[in-house]
């Protein structure tokens, strides 16, 4: 009797043993869903594809995470950035301030 396994890339368990891998003895399943056919094994010294469903979930969340940090980084180093920009417009509006200021009261004086 044909005995079936979970698919780590489509979740169904409809993939059948198929042979052994290229590399050392470790035994290759194949999806038999057409639209995915992927071959995998369960051995965690192998890359995507062949990893087990809850180790993909975790990279795919860990992988995402780590782009998230990575925003939310950029986006500090952005709000730095504008305020110093911010401070800097201040300064030299307080600077041209003086000028206007200054210009007036010498205007004033003629
Ligand atoms: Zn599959």
């Amino acid at each position: 009797m044909q005995e079936y396994y979970l698919c780590p890339a489509c979740a169904k368990r409809i993939a059948i043993k198929s042979g052994r891998m290229n590399i050392g003895p470790k035994q290759r399943y194949k999806c038999k869903n057409q639209q995915c056919g992927i071959k995998f094994s369960f051995d965690k010294e192998f890359q995507y594809p062949n990893k087990p469903t809850i180790e993909l979930i975790v990279e795919v969340i860990g992988q995402k995470k780590r782009e998230l940090d990575k925003s939310l980084l950029k986006i500090k180093e952005n709000k730095a950035q504008l305020k110093k920009l911010n401070q800097e417009f201040n300064k030299e509006k307080a600077h041209l301030q003086n000028l206007i200021n200054k210009q007036n009261e010498l205007l004033a004086k003629q």
